[in-house]
């Protein structure tokens, strides 16, 4: 457990959530500020900060589960549609240092999410970033 841990308070019961999945590996649960009604996350029950710092086969659990919270969260909200938001690093959102998944049920036009800043590349900078993330993988 990681010391002082609000996720890892709320797998081992001493803080509340309002749950909706739970297996060995995993605990769902509504967001307790939700950017729409049913956000909720998925996360491991054991804790790693990052998704960097999770075993390859603790994400396949997860990742293997999402689509179904995902179908259910739009079903009982009538939803049309949903994002998988995973924050990794203060810089990139990441608040809580347990590495989750966010589920965010979506309307058209609710404007959650809203304002990606999409970018144009200069020639030739493309492939050279292409090439620096290929040598290091
Ligand atoms: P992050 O910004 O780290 O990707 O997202 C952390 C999320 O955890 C936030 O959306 C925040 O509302 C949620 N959160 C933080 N503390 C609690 C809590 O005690 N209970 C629940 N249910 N959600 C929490
Ligand atoms: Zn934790």
């Amino acid at each position: 457990m990681g010391a002082d841990c609000v996720f890892c308070q709320i797998v081992n019961g001493s803080i509340p959530a309002c749950k909706i999945y739970e297996d060995q590996y995993m605990l769902s649960f509504l967001d307790i500020a939700p950017v729409s009604p049913g956000h909720c996350l998925l996360i491991p029950k054991k804790h790693y900060a990052t998704l960097s710092e999770c075993p390859q086969e603790v994400v396949a659990q997860l990742a293997g589960q999402l689509a179904a919270i995902g179908d259910a969260v739009v079903g009982a909200t009538k939803a049309q549609g949903y994002n998988i938001l995973n924050n990794n690093g203060r810089c990139a959102g990441q608040l809580v240092g347990h590495v989750h998944f966010h589920i965010i049920p979506r309307i058209e036009g609710d404007g959650v999410l809203s304002g990606w800043p999409a970018g144009k590349y200069p020639q030739g900078l493309i492939e050279e970033i292409a090439k620096e993330i290929k040598s290091l993988l």
